[in-house]
């Protein structure tokens, strides 16, 4: 009976792995959601059967916080749109952060399971394994905690998403980092609980601090890479909260997201073409506005069309590629476009989707976008795939997208993403751009592939141009 608990765990580990394996295809991630269900439902059960000598009044919080907790998330995640999906992926790390500072806390002051005998009675008493668990577990937990609200902030243009360059602000982590580890050292000496407070809760503090500094200096085009770390962190923060408690289970869950949180960083930073330690340092994005063009005087002029002239050029077209972006998400127009797809099929035109991996604001967000409108999986593919075949391409249909097809990125040194990989659409014949005006992109760059003589703007909510070009294909 009482290895049922274990059991319990190991399955739902099991579990965790085989859902991160469903997730990583769009084939099985349904299956790999399920599974993930599973695990945790089964993880809450057996921690429940593993507390000992549980009451009818601890029986009762239990129920209520699960209760309470279940209802508002399945209300937030029924009610969040599909664009603000990222600012509550990053409140969710949040509260893995928060949640292992007080973990942290409470393991360090609840005396059960750590009273010897003392002088003066029953004391507190902490190896010290047990005290860099602790330490360890409050620094990141405060660091994620902090960090992701502001990430929050950002992405939901709450904070400014422009990188907060302080003087000397690399000095500044270093001396924080330095206190931190000072002052853990001396946690660790200390025996007496309540001295040993305040080296704690002085770690606590410099984590927020440090969580704010660090996000608040990262500039809004390497925001993809910090919700990836973010991720990361709050997985090392259950971790950690598993090493606390103790609890196996939620150290294999942690390391789990952790490391696979540190795998999507490295993903992202290649997507980006950026360094990892270039993205934490910060201050990537700050440069001014960049415009198309540099040249004084020289106007560019660019031409706009009307959805039934779109639909002539489709109509003769027999290769199309869908470039979708972050507008696609806003407009809602992956239906529509999926309808526009099967008729251009039936037509006997080729058409496939083209997706950048830091398109949209979350990792995977077209994807997620494209698998809900039921786009079959086989014409979905990753920039690496697809980039080589715009030249033999007739029609490009660039759906809310900016920044992912700029062609600055590869040959203008001074844009502020040049570097990133983007998909070279202009190779292609025509190129048709979806977007409401000719507004920038999250990274606040000019896009020179709208003045190109290939390029056409269609200019309108994405849904609705989609709808009409659709009206003129079938009329
Ligand atoms: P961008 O933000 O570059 O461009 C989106 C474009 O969509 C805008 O220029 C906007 O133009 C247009 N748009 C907005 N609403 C509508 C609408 N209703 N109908 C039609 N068009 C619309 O998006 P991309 O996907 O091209 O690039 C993603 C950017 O986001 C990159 O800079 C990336 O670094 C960043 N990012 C990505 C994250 C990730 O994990 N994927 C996370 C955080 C940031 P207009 O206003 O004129 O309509």
């Amino acid at each position: 009976m009482a290895n049922i608990p274990l059991v319990a765990w190991l399955i739902a580990g099991i579990c965790f792995i085989l859902s991160l394996g469903g997730l990583s295809q769009h084939e099985t991630a349904r299956r790999g959601n399920i599974l993930g269900i599973i695990g945790i439902s089964l993880a809450i059960i057996a921690a429940l059967f593993q507390i000992e000598a549980i009451t009818a009044a601890v029986s009762v919080l239990l129920i209520l916080a699960i209760g309470i907790g279940g209802l508002i998330g399945s209300i937030l995640a029924k009610r969040v749109e599909m664009t603000a999906m990222p600012q509550l992926v990053a409140i969710l790390h949040s509260f893995v952060g928060l949640a292992a500072v007080l973990v942290g806390l409470s393991v360090y002051l609840w005396p059960i399971g750590h009273l010897v005998e003392g002088e003066s009675g029953l004391e507190v008493h902490h190896d010290l394994i047990q005290k860099i668990e602790i330490i360890l577990g409050v620094f990141i937990g405060g660091l994620t905690f902090t960090g992701s609200v502001i990430a929050w902030g950002k992405l939901d243009g709450k904070v400014d998403s422009k990188p907060l360059m302080l003087p000397a602000r690399h000095f500044l982590n270093l001396l924080m980092i330095l206190a931190c580890v000072g002052l853990s050292i001396w946690f660790v000496q200390v025996e007496s609980v309540f001295l040993g407070l305040l080296p704690l809760l002085l770690v606590m503090t410099i984590s927020f601090v440090f969580g704010i500094h660090m996000v608040m200096a990262i500039g809004g085009a390497d925001m993809p890479v910090v919700v990836s770390m973010l991720n990361s962190y709050s997985g090392w923060a259950a971790a950690a909260t598993g090493f606390m408690l103790p609890n196996d289970l939620l150290i294999i869950t942690g390391a789990l997201v952790g490391s696979s949180g540190a795998i999507l960083s490295y993903i992202m930073c290649h997507a980006m073409n950026r360094s990892f330690i270039s993205v934490i340092a910060g201050g990537f994005g700050t440069g001014p506005v960049k415009k198309a063009s540099d040249q004084p005087g020289e106007e560019l002029t660019y031409t706009s069309i009307e959805a039934a002239e779109a639909a002539d050029l489709l109509k003769d077209a027999k290769e199309v590629i869908v470039i979708p972006g972050y507008g696609m998400a806003v407009a809602q127009a992956q239906h529509p476009i999926l309808e526009m797809t099967e008729l251009l099929k039936k037509r006997g035109c080729r058409t496939r989707f083209a997706i950048h991996p830091v398109a949209g604001r979350l990792p995977g967000h077209m994807n997620v976008l494209l698998a809900e409108a039921r786009v079959p999986y086989d014409i979905v593919l990753e920039m690496d795939e697809i980039n080589q075949d715009f030249p033999e391409t007739d029609v490009v249909l660039v759906i809310g997208a900016n920044d992912i097809v700029n062609p600055g990125a590869l040959d203008d040194p001074s844009s502020p993403i040049y570097g990133m990989p983007v998909l070279e659409c202009w190779k292609a014949k025509n190129v048709i751009v979806l977007k409401r005006s000719m507004g920038t992109g999250y990274s606040g760059v000019d896009n020179p592939l709208f003045y190109k003589e290939n390029t056409d703007m269609l200019f309108g909510d994405a849904k609705q141009s989609v709808d009409d070009v659709l009206y003129s294909l079938k009329s």
